[in-house]
C-alpha cells in the first residue's frame, strides 16, 4: 500500500520523481527555477514550465481573463529572471471546456500577448485540447544566458547577505481579500493587482547576473520561508533573517490594520510575489544600483538533518526542520505553500 500524496507532500513527490533519473553531466536539471542546458555556442539555454489549474490557482469567476493571460506568462518569465537569464520565447498549452466563450479566450490572449510584448518573448507553439469542465493552462518558457553564468540555488556562501528586490506579502493579502470577499476599494485593489498581474523581475535578474558577487538566486513563488529554505538546503547553509527588515508595502500594513490580518505571516508564508531572493557578498551588495532590501545573512550550517535520499536536494528538510532563524519575533513562522499538504 502506498501512502497518500497529502502525506508525501509536493516536494516529497518531486524528490521521488527525481530519484528515478540521472541528470547528465554539465546539465542542471530538477531542483532549480529552470533547467540549464549547455549549447555549443558558448551560451546556456534555460527552460522552465508551470501549470495553472482552475480551482487550484485561480477562480474563473473572479480573475479577469486578461489578468490570467498576463499572469500565466509572467510567472514563467519569472523563473528565467530567477536564473539571471533573458527569456526568448514561450509555448502555451490550453485545456479548455467546450462551452467557454471566445471573448474569454480573446481577453486571455490579449493579456498574454501584452506581457509577452513587454519582455520581447514571442509565442512559439503549444498544444490545445478539450477539458471536461476546468481550465488548465501550461506555459513553457525558453531563455538564455552566457555559459555557466546562471545563478543557481546552491551557490549561497556563509557571510553572504540575503536580499529581496521588493516588498513581500502584497500578493497573499490580495488573495486573502479575494477569498474573504472584502470590498474592493483602491487600496485592496492594489493588493489584488499584485496577485493578478505580477511583474517578472527580468531586468533586475539580468543586472544581478552581471554582478559576480551575487551568488544564489531564485524567485519567490511559494513564500519567503519555503523558498529561502530551498536555497539553504541546496547550499547546505543556514540563515538569520531580521524580521523588522522584511520590506512590506504601506498598502499591506494598512490593510492588515484594518482587517486584523498578520502582515508578517503574509510576507513570510504567503507566496506569489515573484520578487527575486538572492544572496551576495556585502561588497557586491554595496555596488548594486537596483532597488533591493537586505533582510538577513547566510550562516554556517550546523546540526541540520540532511536529505534522506542523500542527494544535494533543495527540497530536503522542507517537510521537517527549517534552516532559518527569525530574529525579532517570538511567533513561530510557518513555511509556505505545499500543493498537497494544504498547510500554510
Ligand atoms: P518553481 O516554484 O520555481 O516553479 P517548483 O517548486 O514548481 O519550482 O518546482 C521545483 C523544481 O522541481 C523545478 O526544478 C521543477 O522543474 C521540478 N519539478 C516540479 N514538478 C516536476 C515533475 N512533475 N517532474 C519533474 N520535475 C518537476
Ligand atoms: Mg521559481
Amino acid at each position: 500500500m502506498g501512502m497518500k500524496l497529502s502525506e508525501l507532500g509536493e516536494f516529497g513527490l518531486i524528490e521521488r520523481i527525481q530519484a528515478r533519473f540521472r541528470t547528465p553531466d554539465g546539465v542542471t536539471g530538477i531542483g532549480d527555477d529552470c533547467a540549464v542546458l549547455p549549447q555549443n555556442t558558448g551560451r546556456n539555454t534555460l527552460v522552465s514550465t508551470d501549470m495553472l489549474v482552475e480551482g487550484t490557482h485561480f477562480l474563473r469567476n473572479d480573475i479577469p481573463p486578461y489578468d490570467l493571460g498576463w499572469k500565466s506568462a509572467a510567472v514563467n518569465l519569472s523563473d528565467v529572471a530567477a536564473m539571471g537569464g533573458k527569456p526568448t520565447g514561450t509555448f502555451l498549452s490550453l485545456a479548455l471546456p467546450a462551452d467557454l466563450d471566445t471573448d474569454w479566450i480573446d481577453a486571455f490572449m490579449h493579456g498574454y500577448a501584452d506581457l509577452s510584448e513587454r519582455f520581447g518573448t514571442p509565442l512559439l507553439g503549444g498544444d490545445t485540447t478539450a477539458s471536461p469542465d476546468r481550465i488548465c493552462i501550461n506555459v513553457t518558457v525558453l531563455g538564455e544566458c552566457p555559459y555557466a553564468r546562471a545563478r543557481l540555488r546552491n551557490a549561497a556562501q556563509k557571510g553572504d547577505v540575503i536580499c529581496v528586490t521588493g516588498p513581500l506579502g502584497d500578493s497573499a493579502a490580495g488573495l486573502k481579500a479575494i477569498l474573504e470577499g472584502v470590498e474592493r476599494d483602491l487600496e485592496i485593489q492594489r493588493l489584488i493587482d499584485r496577485h493578478y498581474r505580477p511583474i517578472p523581475r527580468v531586468r533586475e535578474g539580468e543586472e544581478l547576473r552581471l554582478n559576480l558577487g551575487v551568488h544564489a538566486m531564485m524567485d519567490i513563488s511559494d513564500g519567503l520561508a519555503s523558498d529561502l529554505n530551498h536555497i539553504l538546503n541546496a547550499s547546505e547553509v543556514g540563515a538569520q533573517i531580521n524580521v523588522a527588515d522584511i520590506p512590506m508595502s504601506i498598502a499591506l500594513k494598512h490593510c492588515c490594520q484594518r482587517f486584523g490580518w498578520d502582515p508578517l505571516e503574509l510576507a513570510v508564508s504567503g507566496g506569489e510575489d515573484y520578487e527575486l531572493l538572492f544572496t551576495c557578498t556585502p561588497q557586491a551588495e554595496a555596488l548594486l544600483t537596483l532597488p533591493h532590501f537586505v533582510i538577513g545573512r547566510i550562516t554556517p550550517s550546523t546540526g541540520y538533518s540532511s536529505s534522506s535520499s542523500g542527494t544535494n536536494s533543495s527540497f530536503a528538510g522542507l517537510t521537517g526542520e527549517s534552516r532559518i532563524t527569525w530574529l525579532g519575533t517570538s511567533s513561530p513562522l510557518a513555511p509556505g505553500f505545499d500543493h498537497f499538504k494544504k498547510g500554510k
